[in-house]
């Protein structure tokens, strides 16, 4: 069907409805395996599940055969892995919790395994109930834990109820009440919400125990109420399950031919059997035990008590601790009631024994589940820390980054002040021509292409005429407007690739490549002629037309380097001034340093 979900979505659906809803998860593991493919070893592990859960071993071993069929081809070790865990746990419901526990410990042995949370879910919850039957009480407890987180990790609802309730029951075999309560009180609800059915039933047999237990009779029977009332849907085929809590609940409300009613349904109801490894066997036998006691019947309650303590494997606590406990007790009610006291005073010696054990076993849990939840604090806070030190990384990353946003601003600055700071010491401030420092910096340059290339090139001083006068008859402002305007007639008159600078005062110097004498002369006299038609008013006052006089230098006939040229140019402005003024003079073809 084109609709169907992806196979990969009905195995994880399969799984988890495992424990929530038994026959549904039998129906999907049958469904993926008819569909084979991929997905098909999964359909049958998850029908080995359910059935060796349930008890229907021949069905368990036929599904994980098939399963082993298929894995082995991969070869798939992972799923191999949690075949022996299905089989450890079908050896363990057939009572063989040894070879269990050495299949299981062999499977841990093994490299390479890549379970996911399902699957360990799974190891470890069967594990916890191997240790438990070989009364491993702390091992066990700690698979419960485990198989709670690995639950947890699942993120189905079905397995996380579950483990809390399984968590939360072998806690109140262990007499912790607190822990037990607490877990079991979670369950409850979460699988009311979660309309997990199973565990529903569970964890409210669960919570009778434990009520009564804690001396809380009232809310036992509350919860054996709650659990009567929806007997058909919380108990369907597990009557035999919780009519121990529910006639312990009937007891502890003084309802006791009311106990002994649901104690009688149970011993006729189909699946009820007499080995003392059935689940609440011990329970049943000393809630029987302690009604017939309270009805008279003395006898009868020391008989039905041995009976059970013979099933038991002598006096040891077992597997439910707080159970066996009771029976102990009852026995010896029982036995001083019928009048043997030495009995009795035996059987009591056992109960203080027991008594005993089973106040270690508490303290025990109770350091265990809260030493698991400290572990789980540190593990919490440690990944806050981690998350927290992966926030602060970031900080600092984020702060790095605006620190060097910040260092490449002041770097931009620097470089626009340097800039500016060259701009300066290589310009005249007052007319904006280049200053004598960058004729100094680029004329060697200018003067070595013009010797390579065979190229003319003349160095020209330029002078104004009587610019003191101005200065001394219309100020020095008047001065300044003169200088600057004669400075743009130059740059505007000059080409690009002529060196134009302030030399000083009112001196200039102009280095012109690519023009020779007669070409600079010509050049200078209509910039001479242009420069004179320039006039200026300063204030309502017209300043009066000003001239400059001009000495031009040839390179390389008067000089190869810029000190000479200059010398020369200077010696020609002389001579301009001599004869004159506003005039322009190119040195004299021969005699450096001879006045013409
Ligand atoms: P000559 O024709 O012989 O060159 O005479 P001159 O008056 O131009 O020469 P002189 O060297 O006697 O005077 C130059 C004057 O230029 C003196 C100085 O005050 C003035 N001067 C120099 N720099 C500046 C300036 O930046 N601004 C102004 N207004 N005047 C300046
Ligand atoms: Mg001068
Ligand atoms: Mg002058």
């Amino acid at each position: 069907m084109s609709d169907a979900p992806p196979l990969s979505e009905a195995v994880a659906r399969g799984w988890e409805l495992c424990t929530l809803d038994p026959a549904a998860a039998r129906d999907c593991g049958q469904a993926l395996t008819r569909a084979g493919g991929a997905d098909a070893a999964q359909g049958w592990l998850i029908t080995a599940w359910v059935e060796a859960r349930q008890g229907d071993q021949a069905a368990a071993q036929a599904a994980l055969h098939e399963a082993g069929q298929l894995l082995v081809l991969g070869p798939d070790g992972t799923g191999l892995a949690l075949c022996d865990e299905i089989q450890a746990l079908a050896l363990h419901r057939s009572g063989r919790h040894t070879e269990a526990a050495g299949l299981q410990a062999g499977i841990a042995r093994r490299d390479g395994l890549q379970p996911g949370p399902m699957q360990r879910y799974i190891a470890h919850s069967a594990r916890a109930a191997t240790c438990k039957a070989l009364g491993q009480a702390d091992a066990a407890l700690r698979h419960f834990y485990a198989a709670r987180d690995a639950a947890d990790e699942t993120g189905w609802a079905g397995p996380r109820i579950t483990a809390a309730d399984a968590l939360g029951g072998y806690h109140h075999t262990l007499f912790n009440l607190e822990d037990a309560r607490t877990l079991c009180e979670q369950a409850l609800l979460a699988a009311r919400q979660a309309g997990a059915r199973p565990v529903v039933g569970s964890a409210a047999s669960h919570l009778v125990r434990i009520y009564h237990a804690a001396g809380d009779f009232e809310r036992a029977q509350t919860m054996a109420s709650f659990m009567e009332r929806n007997a058909a849907e919380l108990m369907p085929d597990a009557a035999q399950r919780h009519v121990g809590s529910l006639a312990l609940a009937c007891l502890g409300s003084g309802e006791i031919e009311a106990a002994l009613r649901h104690l009688e349904a149970a011993e006729g109801a189909p699946g009820a059997t007499s080995t003392g490894d059935e689940e609440g066997a011990v329970l049943r036998a000393w809630v029987g035990a302690r009604c017939r006691l309270l009805r008279g019947n003395a006898a009868a309650a020391r008989t039905l008590a041995e009976a059970a303590l013979d099933r038991l494997d002598g006096a040891r606590l077992g597997d439910d601790p707080y159970d066996t406990l009771q029976l102990h007790l009852v026995l010896a009610d029982a036995c001083e009631a019928a009048g043997d006291v030495a009995a009795a005073l035996r059987c009591m010696r056992q109960v203080h024994e027991l008594h005993e054990q089973l106040v270690g076993r508490s303290a025990r849990a109770r350091y265990i589940a809260l030493e698991i939840a400290h572990q789980l604090g540190n593990a919490r806070r440690e990944r806050d820390c981690a998350v927290d030190s992966h926030r602060s990384a970031e900080d600092d990353r984020r702060r790095l980054e605006d620190l060097n946003a910040a260092l490449q601003a002041r770097i931009a600055e620097t470089d626009m002040l340097q800039a500016q700071l060259r701009e300066q010491a290589l310009h005249d401030p007052l007319t904006g021509l280049h200053n004598r420092r960058y004729l100094f910096e680029t004329a060697p340059a200018m003067l070595e292409l013009a010797r390579r290339n065979g190229r003319p090139l003349c160095v020209v001083l330029l002078d104004l005429d009587h610019f003191k006068l101005i200065n001394d008859t219309y100020g020095h402002q008047a001065g300044d407007l003169v200088l600057k305007q004669f400075s743009a007639l130059l740059q505007q008159s000059l080409r690009r690739s002529d060196v134009i600078t302030r030399h000083g005062g009112e001196e200039f110097v102009a280095v012109m490549p690519e023009i020779d004498g007669e070409g600079a002369q010509n050049m200078l006299d209509r910039l001479l002629e242009a420069f004179q038609l320039q006039r200026n008013t300063i204030g309502r006052r017209r300043l009066p037309s000003v001239s400059f006089s001009a000495g031009i230098a040839l390179f390389p006939r008067h000089g190869s380097t810029l000190e000479q040229l200059l010398s020369r140019a200077d010696r020609a402005l002389y001579a301009a001034k001599h004869h004159g003024r506003a005039r322009v003079e190119v040195a004299p073809r021969t005699g450096f340093g001879t006045l013409t």
